[in-house]
């Protein structure tokens, strides 16, 4: 499985700084987002319940 930004669609395995969490709205899906998102809080889509949120 290949992890990618929720945001950007970047691929983050290969990098240090990223984060993994869960959707707030529907806590199922799973959110990445990469350093550079999470520093600049670009917003982020959930893809089951369509929450957005930084
Ligand atoms: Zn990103
Ligand atoms: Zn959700």
């Amino acid at each position: 499985m290949e992890l990618r930004c929720t945001s950007c669609g970047k691929l983050v395995e290969a990098e240090k700084y990223w984060i993994r969490l869960k959707c707030p709205a529907c806590t199922d899906q799973e959110i990445i987002r990469c350093e550079k998102c999470r520093r600049l809080s670009v917003q982020y889509k959930c893809a089951k319940c369509g929450f957005e949120g930084p």
